[in-house]
């Protein structure tokens, strides 16, 4: 692998979430990193999500690497959405993957392969590349159309003029089309990327001030604002080490860069990659940019895996790791000890803990408000308040759920807005835990033990 192949595929280590945290917009806080009490689409747990600031302050300075951090706390007290949130205010730039602890038992790779990318995913790699670009005034331009239609692609010349001199560049067929895009005719300032051959057009005429507009078609300067026809620009590009493991593995391809279904990379071309990224390093070319790795249902791992854990974070080059679990004191997977979230102590141990408490009434309410907007959902104020106490009493994650489902019941019976009606009729249709148990524990004789 002389040359490593690169691709700008930004996109794809960010993925949108829809849904049941769509309201999240960040961590909701103020420049000191004070939690607001209501912000971003955040509401109260205050204390967790000033802890996460300072973790995400870490994370922006970048200087940290293998530190990792447990969310614990009851089920649907937030650790999800603080995670999100971070997400949300990391910098475009930063890789953010994210993987739930059950995702890891499939089929298709070892957990240490699944992990491996998972880890992958989560380091970027900034690589800054020169380009060269010249910009001038546009003397001329002469396009050579082939005499027979459908034949060879035009040729043709463009003479591009700067204080000192006038230089002639040849034209191939993408060029004639980048300046047809672009519109360009003599008189037009332009700027060419010498590698990519991308021609952008910076306006018409020329001044120093580069107000090339407001100075009307009529007026022509022929000079360049520095005099000179040649720049160099540097351009970086972001791509996590996972993308490059993908695009430069021979079996997958980059293709599976969109279907997600990478396979198994072979350690000998994650070996390569690494040299070379070291040697990019060494030659200023290239940064490492930590990222975070959240997983989810941490107490989903087994001992092999937290294994793993411990050394991957012991990696110069290591994401921040983030874990959020909803359980106790419980058994280690694949042991028969118990320890507190049902991670080994030797891991805990190097975690930063942060809690999650349950909501008050007024914070669950105002979770629901934020909920009802975002799903574009109408209550009157009865309903609202209804709605709440369903919460208060059963759980925040199923009194968001009968939102949707009462708006449906609303517009069955043709009304405007969700009453209380809907709400009642939608709560006896769908059972939460507490009704549901109860009704095992009344006809569980009927069941298949
Ligand atoms: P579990 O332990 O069951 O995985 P969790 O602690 O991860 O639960 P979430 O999934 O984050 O809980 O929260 C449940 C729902 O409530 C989600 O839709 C989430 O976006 C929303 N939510 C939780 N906390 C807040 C909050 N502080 N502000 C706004 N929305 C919240």
């Amino acid at each position: 692998m002389a040359e490593l192949k690169l691709s700008e595929s930004r996109d794809l280590t960010r993925i949108e979430r829809i849904g049941a945290h769509s309201h999240i917009r960040g961590l909701g806080l103020d420049s000191a990193l004070e939690p607001r009490q209501v912000s971003d689409g955040m509401v109260g747990q205050t204390a967790a999500r000033k802890a996460a600031g300072v973790i995400l302050q870490m994370i922006k300075e970048g200087k940290i690497a293998g530190r990792a951090v447990l969310l614990a706390g009851q089920p649907g007290t937030g650790k999800t959405a603080i995670a999100m949130g971070l997400a949300k205010s990391l910098g475009l730039e930063t890789p953010f993957a994210m993987l739930a602890g059950s995702e890891l038992f499939s089929l298709e790779m070892s957990k240490t392969e699944a992990l491996t990318q998972a880890f992958r995913k989560a380091i970027g790699v900034r690589i800054k590349e020169e380009t060269e670009v010249i910009e001038g005034e546009v003397v001329e331009i002469q396009i050579d159309r082939p005499a027979v239609a459908g034949a060879a692609s035009k040729t043709g010349k463009l003479t591009l003029k700067s204080t000192e001199m006038e230089t002639v560049y040849d034209l191939g067929a993408k060029m004639i089309e980048a300046l047809g895009k672009e519109k360009v005719q003599s008189g037009d300032v332009v700027a060419i990327d010498k590698t990519s051959g991308k021609i952008t057009k910076l306006g018409r005429s020329f001044s120093r001030s580069r107000d090339y507009d407001a100075m009307g078609p009529q007026t022509k300067f022929v000079q360049c604002p520095d005099g000179e026809l040649q720049k160099r620009k540097e351009v970086v590009h972001c791509v996590s080490l996972h993308e490059i493991d993908v695009i430069n593995s021979r079996t997958q391809g980059f293709l599976a860069l969109f279907t997600g279904d990478t396979g198994e990379i072979r350690a000998e071309v994650r070996e390569q990659i690494d040299t070379k990224v070291a040697e990019w390093r060494e030659e200023g070319k290239a940064e490492i940019v930590p990222g975070v790795l959240f997983i989810d249902e941490v107490h989903m791992l087994d001992i092999e895996c937290f294994s793993f854990l411990n050394r991957a974070l012991e990696n110069e080059m290591a994401p921040i790791l983030v874990v959020a679990t909803n359980r106790g004191i419980t058994t280690i997977r694949g042991t028969n000890y118990k320890s507190p979230h049902g991670i080994p102590i030797d891991l805990l141990d190097r975690l930063l803990i942060i809690t999650t408490q349950p909501y008050t009434e007024d914070e669950i309410r105002k979770i629901l408000d934020i909920r009802c907007q975002e799903e574009d959902v109408e209550m009157s104020e009865d309903a609202r308040c209804l709605l709440t106490k369903i919460g208060v009493e059963t759980s925040l994650r199923y009194a968001i759920h009968l939102i949707t489902a009462a708006s449906l019941a609303c517009l069955k019976r043709k009304g405007k807005i969700v009453e209380m009606e809907d709400i009642n009729r939608v709560y006896h249709l769908f059972l939460d835990v507490k009704r549901s148990t109860q009704y095992l524990i009344e006809f569980q004789s009927q069941y298949i033990n």
